[in-house]
């Protein structure tokens, strides 16, 4: 049986799939995006993941983490709110050992989720479908067992079996991201920049694939939708140059000003 072949996201697809807001929306109805991540140790982790969910594409950004990083997101973006229902959860960036804690709160609330960083070690077995797993080269490795330089080898392989294997989208970070689905369907996407190898990268990516699962894309559209835009942005932030993880944050809503009009 042939495998489906592997589509590269066009800016017109993004376009078509991006969550754009009606007259009359309000901001609950546009989903609330709920982070989970951080600690003493990282609390930077949290910041970027907040300011990648903080872009701009959910109506609101929850924040849940210890006290001392709660402030200091406040501090860094004062929308963010400490209560309430969210529609997405992001669980992992900079979670130290409390990671896999927060991964079973997260759950308890039966919404989509993208499980990054450290909580992917706490993911066991067939997932909800509606999860998003974003891990790199080395943690999908350190999950299934293979070995990494063979995931750097055969992404694609690795990235379908692990979709397979677990039952949910799975979004294989790397030079070229690939977005895998547990039919087989897999999407690529080649914006970026190598100057994205810079810590914090992946965090804000999560955080902007969570704020897209909460204005309710599909996991496959918001992991494919998140990870195009976070390579833009970071073509934009950095212009062929030097970047921060902060700076990819900031130029998501450049990203999606750079979309054809659907
Ligand atoms: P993380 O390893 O979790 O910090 O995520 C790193 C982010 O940077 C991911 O979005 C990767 O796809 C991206 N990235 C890392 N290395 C490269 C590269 N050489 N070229 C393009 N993107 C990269
Ligand atoms: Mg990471």
């Amino acid at each position: 049986l042939a495998e489906p072949a592997v589509e590269a996201l066009q800016p017109e697809d993004v376009a078509a799939l991006l969550p754009r807001p009606a007259a009359d929306a309000q901001k609950y109805t546009r989903g609330v995006v709920g982070v989970r991540a951080g600690s003493a140790l990282y609390p930077g982790a949290a910041l970027l993941s907040v300011a990648g969910a903080a872009s701009g594409l959910a109506g609101m950004v929850r924040y849940v983490g210890p006290a001392e990083v709660a402030d200091r997101v406040r501090q860094w973006h004062p929308e963010v709110v400490g209560e309430g229902r969210v529609q997405a959860w992001v669980v992992g960036s900079g979670g130290g050992e409390s990671a896999g804690d927060e991964l079973r709160a997260a759950r308890s609330d039966r919404v989509p989720t993208v499980v990054d960083a450290d909580a992917l070690a706490h993911v066991d077995g067939p997932q909800p479908a509606d999860t998003v797993l974003t891990p790199h080269a080395g943690e999908l490795a350190a999950m299934t067992g293979a070995e990494r330089a063979d995931v750097e080898a055969r992404p694609l392989h690795h990235a379908r079996g692990a979709a397979a294997a677990y039952g949910c989208t799975v979004l294989l970070k790397g030079r070229r991201t690939l977005i895998a689905e547990p039919d087989g369907r897999v999407r690529v996407t080649t914006t970026g920049t190598p100057w994205l190898a810079t810590a914090g990268a992946g965090d804000v990516l999560g955080g902007l694939v969570g704020a897209l699962l909460a204005a309710r894309l599909t996991a496959y559209d918001a992991a494919s939708v998140g990870s195009w835009l976070h390579g833009a942005a970071a073509t934009l932030a950095g212009r062929d140059g030097p970047l921060v993880a902060s700076d990819v944050a900031a130029a998501i809503p450049a990203a999606v000003r750079s979309l054809p009009r659907a």
